[in-house]
């Protein structure tokens, strides 16, 4: 089981001010991540404060969809090579693993360049097609997980997210990452029973709680934004952040992109449900000023959840919930957006076309979850907000 166990070891404090190591890091060069991974760590204390000797720690990138390193879908190799050097000079023995939204995870991870990498470190992909099954009486929304065998047989995770913008919770970071602890198509069914986004935010907050990664390490060299997370665009950040606190790391992640971490359902449940906490962040390393983009091209417009305004706005909402649309021309009628859409019948299909012509969204039926948009890998996919919606929030 991967909960944190031991006194010594780093957790996040409810009495002390949450900390969050942020270095300049420059570029993917090997060398200048290890020193930046290196740095973060000594200024948390060391690699020793977060693994025991003789531990098995499970590295967890994110590893959304089978792409290269270049597209910045997946966590750099350069990141998860400086992070599993350090803890293994630290005397922990590593794995890694992560259920992509789509394909198989070993041939993500062979794609985004991260099997090779382990490989080269001798490290074993973890077992993350089988589920079991894991009561969790303590959460808050969500009682009940099925967990990738690979990350319940570790002694502790260390989580490597990517930072990047979302269709539904607007970033991605820290908290967002262990949903790939859920195996395959079973994080979709989550969408279905979760499809407004404050619970769905809630059931990743039980998740974390559940999981209690010791380290997260996010890549923010280069982020995406935009069209995100598989479709968007680069902007280089030129950092690395490290923290115990999924929801102080998420939360300066946020005001580097000028995006204030109150529009983000994960951060706000997260600190409402005792996962960690926004405000009076200690930042150590570099000075936060240098790192603010604000122009970083990411969703601010306050959260318009499906019937989350009353049943006037709960029966409008197909003409104020932003939604999905999808461009013809850029289609190629690979129907992975059709694979992974979660409610049945489909929103998304292609009816009588056979796969010929692109498919077509019932509206009616979306429950604007967003991960037909988040695998398209034509980015032929993205997220508009109808006239009615625009209108009421501008
Ligand atoms: S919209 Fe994207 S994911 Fe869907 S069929 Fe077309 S190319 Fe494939
Ligand atoms: S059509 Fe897209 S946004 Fe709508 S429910 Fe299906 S996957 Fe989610």
């Amino acid at each position: 089981m991967a909960r944190t166990e031991g006194k010594e070891l780093e957790t996040p404090s409810s009495t002390m001010p949450p900390r969050v190591a942020l270095v300049r890091c420059e570029d993917y060069k090997a060398r200048r991540v290890w020193e930046a991974v290196g740095r973060g760590l000594d200024l948390l204390g060391g690699a020793k404060k977060f693994v025991r000797p003789g531990e098995q720690i499970l590295l967890k990138p994110n590893l959304l969809v089978a792409a290269a390193p270049v597209k910045l879908v997946t966590t750099h190799p350069a990141v998860f090579t400086a992070v599993a050097r350090h803890l293994r000079a630290a005397g922990a023995s590593l794995s890694f693993g992560d259920s992509p939204a789509v394909g198989p995870p070993g041939v993500t991870a062979w794609r985004a360049e991260l099997a090779s990498a382990a490989a080269q470190l001798d490290i074993p992909l973890a077992d993350f097609s089988k589920g079991v099954r894991v009561s969790f009486p303590e959460g808050g929304l969500a009682k009940r997980f099925t967990i990738a065998a690979g990350a319940l047989a570790a002694d502790g995770i260390v989580s490597l997210p990517k930072l990047k913008t979302h269709g539904l919770t607007r970033m991605t970071g820290a908290i967002k990452n262990q949903l790939g602890c859920v195996p395959g198509f079973l994080k979709a069914e989550w969408h279905a029973r979760m499809p407004d986004v404050e619970h769905f935010s809630q059931m990743l907050v039980d998740l974390n709680r559940l999981l209690q990664p010791r380290l997260y390490v996010m890549d923010a060299i280069v982020a995406m934004e935009g069209n995100g997370p598989r479709s968007g665009d680069p902007r280089p950040m030129s950092a690395v952040l490290l923290s115990s606190d999924p929801v102080a790391l998420d939360a300066t992640a946020c005001r580097m992109i000028n995006l204030d971490p109150a529009l983000v359902p994960t951060i706000t449940w997260g600190e409402k449900h005792g996962l960690g906490r926004a405000r009076n962040v200690e930042i150590l390393g570099d000075p936060l000023k240098q790192f603010i983009v604000p122009d970083f091209a990411v969703n601010r417009r306050p959260a318009i959840a499906p019937g989350k305004r009353g049943k006037l706005a709960s029966v409008m909402s197909k003409w104020v919930v932003p939604r999905p649309v999808l461009a013809p021309a850029s289609c190629t009628c690979c129907g992975t957006c059709v694979q992974v859409c979660p409610v049945k019948p489909k929103a998304i299909d292609f009816g009588d076309s056979n796969q010929q012509l692109p498919p077509n969204y019932d509206y009616g039926r979306c429950i604007r979850c967003y991960c037909c948009q988040e695998v398209c890998p034509e980015n032929a996919i993205t997220i508009q907000t109808p006239l009615l919606g625009r209108i009421i929030h501008r």
